[in-house]
């Protein structure tokens, strides 16, 4: 059985103090999300890495917004996994859609990331989705299908066993507009099908999300499709009152 997983991306947000008020206020989530099979985590900015890392519950997942795929070099402004690995960091996000729009992250890229992730036992969150216009001309199950296609060739079975992907529709990222729990449903179950034709029966491991204005209003209405194992949630997971009505309206 999937477990259900609520991740938080902070995005560029959180001084380093704030971030740390957060992880300790977050402590008493992690157990009863645990004792329900419900995984918890939060994505802060790389300086809050280390300090939430060591002020939250250890059954938090921690996870980096972002990574080189190289390990060490002339590479100016990046980080490499080994830097995310020293302060015990093994879940990153990839290909959000930001990274896409404002720093050139390509399919390509993205499949060099993972493939250096997942040769270091890392947990790579691979998020794709759509533009309006791509979704406004019914294009979406062709785009979203080359973004899994290409982010995730040359990886087997084995290697894709603890892969989490995040299906966020760019017109419901901080909009207010998310897309209904059908076409969250619809595009969870096409993804979860690429998966079984490229990597077989371990394609029902492997957990979906859906991103894209969750609040802990809607969060239940995603959760309860069979093939959304949980919510990358943007906005609603910056202040701890709300991170904590995601949990609770799952419960
Ligand atoms: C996100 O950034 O991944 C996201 C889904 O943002 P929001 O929940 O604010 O739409």
């Amino acid at each position: 059985m999937r477990r259900k997983l609520l991740l938080g991306n902070w995005k560029m947000n959180k001084l380093v103090s704030e971030a740390r008020d957060f992880a300790l206020a977050s402590k008493p989530l992690v157990g009863t999300a645990l004792k329900n099979n419900i995984d918890l985590g939060v994505a802060p900015t790389y300086l809050s890495l280390d300090t939430v890392k060591k002020n939250a519950d250890k059954g938090m997942i921690v996870a980096a917004q972002n990574v080189h795929f190289n390990d060490h070099g002339a590479f100016t402004g990046e980080i490499s996994i080994s830097m995310l690995k020293e302060l015990g960091i093994d879940w990153c996000l990839i290909g959000h859609s930001e990274r896409r729009e404002y720093d050139n992250e390509t399919n390509e890229k993205c499949n060099l990331k993972i493939k250096a992730l997942i040769a270091n036992d890392m947990v790579p969150v691979y998020c794709c989705g759509e533009s309006l216009s791509t979704f406004e001309a019914g294009n979406t199950k062709a785009f979203v299908s080359e973004q899994i296609r290409v982010g995730l060739r040359d990886l087997t079975a084995a290697d894709v066993k603890n892969l989490v992907v995040a299906y966020e529709p760019i017109w419901s990222i901080g909009t207010g507009k998310n897309a209904s729990a059908e076409i969250a449903q619809d595009i969870c179950s096409f993804i979860r099908s690429i998966l079984k034709e490229m990597f077989g029966n371990v394609a029902n491991d492997i957990r979906i999300l859906y991103g894209g204005s969750v609040k802990p209003e809607n969060v239940k209405a995603y959760l309860s499709c069979p093939d959304v194992d949980g919510a990358l949630v943007g906005g609603a997971s910056l202040k701890i009152d709300s991170y904590e009505g995601l949990l609770t309206n799952i419960l």
